[in-house]
């Protein structure tokens, strides 16, 4: 199986290829094509499994498809990360799939150390995707700065970890204003009940991927 075997958009598989991914690994070959399907996904995944590229690449993808018959200007994937750190990743993970369709993906990191008025002023950009940890994404949902209403996509990455560092109640209310159209996709390197009812509160009946 390689890149080419699932439907991207050819500026993406150019972005796979100049950073030398030729193979896509185990949760990419099951949790990709999941995706592009619309279908939620809880993945078993650790650190270095792939596992970015595995949710980002969907993203990208039908970010620009739907730029094609879209106009709208409201974000389209929200991605809560449990810190600072990963949210860095993520960034420079889209960014790097993004390199040749650069003037159509716009990303903004909120987990960053701002202001309220700096985050409000990345989000009145016009942003496709959004990284955060919950508690920033709720404060700007909260405030009004960040519409979930035309969400395509929500991912939580590392949800064990975001769990054991106390994020529940901020991703309780985050899930009551998630539109139940949107689509989901979880990580974790556990399978704790923990993160069960995680993907209870998300998602009804995610395909698993116990790799
Ligand atoms: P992650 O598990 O998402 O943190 O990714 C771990 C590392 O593997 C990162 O440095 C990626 O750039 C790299 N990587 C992810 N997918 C592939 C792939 N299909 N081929 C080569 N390297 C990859």
């Amino acid at each position: 199986l390689s890149f080419s075997d699932f439907d991207l958009d050819p500026r993406l598989l150019q972005a796979l290829a100049k950073q030398k991914f030729r193979k896509p690994t185990l949760v990419q070959q099951k949790a990709i094509p999941l995706a592009l399907d619309m279908k939620d996904v809880l993945a078993k995944a650790k650190t270095g499994s792939g596992k970015t590229a595995a949710y980002v690449l969907p993203i990208l993808q039908s970010i620009l498809q739907r730029k094609r018959t879209s106009t709208d200007k409201l974000v389209a994937a929200l991605i809560l990360v449990p810190t600072r750190e990963l949210a860095d990743q993520v960034l420079k993970v889209v960014g790097e799939f993004a390199a040749y369709c650069f003037n159509e993906i716009r990303a903004v990191n909120l987990a960053d150390k701002q202001s309220d008025t700096v985050q409000r002023a990345l989000l009145s950009g016009a942003p496709d995707i959004v990284v955060s940890t919950p508690t920033k994404a709720l404060a700007n949902v909260q405030s009004g700065a960040l519409s979930p209403d035309k969400l395509s996509y929500l991912v939580l990455d590392e949800a064990d970890l975001v769990m054991s560092y106390g994020y529940e109640d901020d991703l309780q209310k985050i899930a009551q204003v998630i539109p139940t159209s949107t689509q989901k996709m979880l990580t974790s390197a556990t399978l704790s009940s923990e993160v069960d009812s995680l993907k209870g509160l998300f998602c009804r009946n995610p395909m698993m991927l116990d790799l």
